[in-house]
């Protein structure tokens, strides 16, 4: 029987039922799929003749229907503070980001879905830059595989989506990722070390109630009305506040999963004791959390941070009116001027 050559697909963006597929195809004992499970994910080698226990010809047919990294170059930025960024570059030319964020005994990984973002958030410089493409599942599980040996020798206990891109954008790779960061055989981060953070694109939230999956999700709201949503999220207009907070409710309802609110602090913007009362007001039906997070300023757009002092007091002001509020700070000072948005990645500083 002979088929059609297969469009080469990276190594890291299949599951494991996938590689059982492709040993039937290529008519392997179904055990060579966990060997090469093993080799990806235990061994974590990243060429194909290293894997010494398969037969020698398939490797090579192996190296070309399914490539293993994805990248062309791969550069390196430290911050004082231990935030290390990795710039990647995919085959075609697209640098991407991915940021460790070290605090404590916690090693969190910050990784993009897509190489540009379509929804032109007003103060997200991924968002300034306009939309390239999405990318593959490989291509976001591979910023995990070399930001784990950027940290080496410590490990990665955390990941966070919410790098360029917006994952519901790009649902089934990045879910896809998800499953095989989760793979307890794999690389084996549990569901709850996993978060997804949404501009609000209501289907997906809705889709992944349905998952089960016992991940994180994060919402970023930034306003508490749709007059001012809408002005800074464009995305509002499609998904208005009462339309995505019914969802939120929902998918609390089914899955029992706390939703996480962020919200970005403008001077003057939203900021104001009115706005957190209109917020409370907002959230505690859905029986949210709220992550308050200070502006980190971006080229072009011309809002300001507030003033620590106002941060805290807004923080305090949902706090009293009985919302779980943490009050981030900046990390990663000094490897900001190419980083659009990564630097955004703040440790918590409970309030
Ligand atoms: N697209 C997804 C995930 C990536 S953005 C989303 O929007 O949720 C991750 C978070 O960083 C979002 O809450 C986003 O609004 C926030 N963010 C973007 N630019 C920022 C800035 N300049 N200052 C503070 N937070 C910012
Ligand atoms: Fe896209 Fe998120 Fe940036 Fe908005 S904040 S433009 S959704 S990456």
């Amino acid at each position: 029987m002979n088929s059609e050559p297969a469009t080469p697909r990276l190594a890291w963006s299949l599951l494991q039922p996938d590689w059982l597929e492709v040993c039937k195809a290529a008519r392997q004992p179904a055990f060579r799929a966990r060997q090469i499970w093993k080799w990806l994910y235990q061994e974590r080698v990243d060429n194909w003749e290293s894997m010494t226990n398969l037969p020698a010809a398939w490797r090579k047919e192996l190296a070309v229907s399914h490539p293993l990294t994805p990248w062309a170059a791969e550069e390196r930025q430290v911050a004082d503070d231990g935030v290390t960024k990795l710039l990647l570059t995919c085959r075609d030319g697209q640098a991407i980001e991915t940021v460790l964020i070290p605090a404590d005994e916690r090693l969190t990984l910050c990784v993009s879905t897509q190489a540009g973002c379509a929804f032109g958030c007003a103060f997200c410089a991924t968002g300034r830059g306009g939309y390239v493409r999405d990318l593959d599942a490989g291509e976001i599980v591979g910023q995990y595989m070399a930001a784990s040996r950027a940290a080496a020798p410590r490990r990665i206990t955390n990941l966070v989506v919410m790098g360029m891109g917006e994952p519901f954008a790009n649902y089934d790779a990045t879910l896809r990722a998800v499953r095989i960061f989760n793979d307890y055989d794999g690389i084996g981060i549990g569901a709850r070390r996993i978060t997804l953070s949404t501009c609000g694109v209501v289907p997906g939230i809705r889709r992944l109630a349905g998952e089960n999956l016992q991940v994180e999700l994060s919402v970023s709201l930034h306003a508490p009305t749709d007059e001012l949503r809408s002005r800074i999220m464009p995305v509002n207009r499609k998904w208005p506040l009462a339309e995505l907070l019914e969802a939120c409710a929902e998918y609390t309802e089914r899955t029992g999963r706390i939703i996480t609110f962020e919200y970005t602090l403008v001077d003057g913007l939203n900021d104001s004791p009115e706005h957190a009362d209109a917020l409370l007001a907002r959230i505690r039906p859905v029986r949210g959390r709220v992550n308050l997070i200070p502006l980190s300023p971006v080229e072009g757009y011309e809002g300001r941070t507030p003033t620590r002092a106002t941060c805290e007091a807004y923080a305090r002001r949902l706090s009293q009116g009985g919302l779980n509020v943490t009050l981030r700070q900046s990390r990663g000072g000094g490897i900001d001027a190419a980083c659009g948005q990564l630097r955004l990645r703040r440790s918590a500083a409970r309030t």
